[in-house]
């Protein structure tokens, strides 16, 4: 009786004050039954539309509010069980945010720490500049970025920023300690394992004020251990996207750690206003582009005028001064797109800073008027959303490269929607988001290592692929179905008639569908965040 095929579930169980939802394939009656075998539902579904992005007959099943137990689910002889709980989402937020820790790259992961994937410090070198070799720099520290072992300024910066308004927001959710070298400190671990990143990033900035893309071999190593990758380091050129994203998040690091490091508050804070001075006087936009011989992650961006956007209110909300409320409201009036959470788009970090956090003090454009925009904006999102049989944020055609994190970032606009209005129906579809990354998908897979009862088992990720330990690193969300861009060899495999949903390959090289990376942790962090409040509220 373990053949579910016409359940998904979240796989790492559901909230006993929240209404719990499953998506259903089958037809018929679908019976709930508690821990001693007493029916408590009996639904009759009629058969369930085809959904576009899957192919599947699916439908999205509301159960009600259950108390805390073990429950079955039984269908034409297909069961499965549901787990609910008092507050099930403290581990997996906690597993998501340690889930960095082991990304840490230049200090030794220890036993303590980390387990059987500890491992000795990687990547102690210094570093040449590219573009000149005779400069050399010793930066340490910072997060591996996804499967590769390079460092990248942009993505760092906006994966910070997804945890500190996270921790802003919902600081109760993070009470818990991970178990990481700074645990016990009296700072939230949350903030000491952003403070890792942070620390980083500020060495990456060139004294007059630019910040270097990216620290990264010329090359991606083979699947070696990251001590074992020995080959040179080079600090990439400066890019006008990773300054403006750094100054942001290091204005935004400086009020945050204010209460808890005066010290490094006032030097994240003097970066930041350094990165934007560099910006002032560099005033046209010259995209990244990968110097020759270099093919290592790229980032590559069309504009910084979002990343500018997130800097000026972030820098505004930091010291108070007007001239960046008048450069935030002149970048503003050029066009953001609010509900953009990811490295290439960060106009929404801008929209969390103005809507909760300076408020009415942001002013009648970046406040009032921006809140009537994001108001409008999020709306897509609970379109998408209504629109697929699962509640999946996401249209059939943009399964793209992580796809995860655009199902994401419609998560975080929910939720922010709902913040601001108190709408149900906003909440209910971001939940699905949720769901979505823990098992209620077309794949019935959990797409984080080490949670649920079928989960990721080869991400592409070189420590989980050369530890020689079965199962992988724990806690690291892979980007998923990538219809959009797939891998030429994958998309011969897979087909031109495997829906989108169903596009991604557990499999070691599939870098396109299961690479990990530090900005889809992040916002997933962000949501799960959320939903701890909500269940304990
Ligand atoms: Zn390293």
């Amino acid at each position: 009786m373990n053949n579910h095929p016409v359940f998904r579930i979240n796989q790492t169980g559901y909230a006993a004050e929240m209404p719990v939802y499953i998506a259903f394939l089958g037809e018929g009656a679908v019976r709930l039954t508690d821990g001693s075998g007493r029916l408590l539902r009996e639904l009759h579904q009629m058969p369930s539309p085809i959904d576009q992005s899957s192919g599947d007959p699916v439908s999205v099943l509301d159960l009600g509010i259950l108390p805390e137990g073990c429950y079955t689910l039984e269908n034409n002889g297909f069961v499965r069980k549901i787990s609910v709980l008092k507050n099930p989402w403290q581990p997996v937020v906690e597993m998501m945010v340690k889930g960095l820790y082991f990304q840490r790259c230049g200090c030794e992961l220890k036993k303590e720490y980390a387990g059987v994937y500890a491992h000795p410090a990687c990547h102690t070198a210094p570093a040449a500049e590219w573009e000149n070799r005779e400069r050399i720099h010793r930066i340490t520290g910072g997060w591996h970025d996804a499967g590769d072992y390079g460092k990248y300024v942009g993505p760092g910066a906006v994966t910070v920023g997804h945890l500190l308004y996270a921790w802003k927001l919902f600081p109760a959710s993070f009470s818990g300690s991970l178990n990481i070298p700074e645990s016990g400190n009296g700072i939230p671990d949350v903030l000491n394992e952003a403070r890792y990143e942070l620390d980083w990033i500020l060495q990456m900035q060139r004294p007059d004020g630019a910040f270097y893309h990216k620290l990264t071999k010329d090359h991606f190593a083979p699947f070696i251990m990251p001590q074992d990758d020995t080959d040179p380091e080079y600090l990439m050129p400066v890019s006008h996207c990773a300054t403006a994203a750094a100054s942001a998040c290091l204005a935004l690091a400086s009020r945050v750690y204010a209460d808890y490091d005066i010290d490094f508050s006032g030097r994240a804070l003097s970066a930041a206003l350094r990165g934007w001075t560099w910006l002032e006087a560099n005033p046209d936009f010259i995209p990244f582009r990968n110097p020759e011989g270099v093919r290592t992650g790229w980032y590559g961006e069309k504009t910084d005028s979002d990343d500018r956007f997130w800097a000026a209110c972030e820098l505004f909300a930091a010291t108070g001064d007007m001239d960046f409320r008048e450069a935030a409201e002149n970048l503003y009036r050029s066009g953001q797109n609010l509900t953009q959470f990811g490295w290439s788009d960060v106009g929404g970090m801008g929209a969390l800073c103005c809507l909760f956090d300076l408020r009415e003090k942001a002013g009648s454009i970046l406040y009032f008027r921006q809140k009537s925009d994001f108001l409008r904006q999020s709306e897509n999102a609970l379109k998408l959303s209504s629109a697929s049989g699962y509640g999946t944020s996401l249209s059939p055609d943009h399964y793209v490269w992580g796809s995860i994190l655009p199902i994401m970032a419609n998560a975080i606009s929910m939720i922010l929607n709902y913040m601001l209005t108190g709408r149900e129906d906003m909440r209910k579809a971001a939940l699905l988001q949720w769901h979505y990354a823990f098992g209620m998908n077309a794949l019935d897979l959990c797409f984080v290592t080490g949670l649920g009862e079928k989960s990721v088992m080869h991400p592409h990720h070189r420590p989980s692929g050369s530890d020689g330990i079965d199962d992988p690193v724990p806690g690291l969300i892979v980007g998923g179905p990538n219809k959009c861009f797939p891998y030429p060899v994958h998309r011969e495999r897979l087909g031109e008639d495997l829906p989108p949903a169903k596009y991604y390959l557990d499999e070691l090289p599939s870098a396109d569908t299961n690479e990990i990376a530090i900005y889809w942790n992040s916002p997933t962090v962000f949501v799960g965040a959320f939903f701890m409040k909500v269940s304990h509220s």
